[in-house]
């Protein structure tokens, strides 16, 4: 069923406590944590608890989600003062854009510069 826990997905994993991660916030709907490889000072991924392969296909089944996971990535920011210094949600869907974990998650990403385009 839709949003069901897929046994197979590294995130659904991190959801359940199966593998570690550097939780900063979590809600009934939502998890954020610190990225394993991080590409700036602060980069923090926003996920939803429910398994959906990409932001996308998440707002078209939960829109309510999908905004909790979007106020989450403004609380992070906050969290992190980065919000005057500006930062960057990006939301990489298909692997052509670099999409490397099928279970919707927004990057946030701040504390350097960031140029635009991106690559
Ligand atoms: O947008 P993309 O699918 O490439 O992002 C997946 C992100 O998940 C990567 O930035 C990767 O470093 C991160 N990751 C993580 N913890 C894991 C596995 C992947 O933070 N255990």
């Amino acid at each position: 069923m839709a949003g069901e826990q897929q046994a197979d997905c590294l995130f659904c994993k991190i959801v359940a406590g199966e593998i570690p991660a550097t939780i900063v916030r979590e809600t009934d709907t939502t998890v954020a944590f610190r990225d394993i490889n991080p590409h700036a000072p602060t980069h923090v991924l926003v996920i939803p608890k429910a398994h959906y392969p990409d932001a996308a296909s998440l707002a078209a089944a939960e829109p309510g989600v999908a905004a909790d996971v979007l106020r989450e990535a403004g609380q992070v920011a906050i969290d992190e003062k980065i919000v005057d210094s500006g930062y960057r949600l990006v939301l990489n869907t298909g692997s052509g854009a670099g999409q490397t974990v099928f279970h919707a998650h927004a990057h946030v990403l701040g504390g350097r510069g960031l140029n635009w385009p991106p690559g």
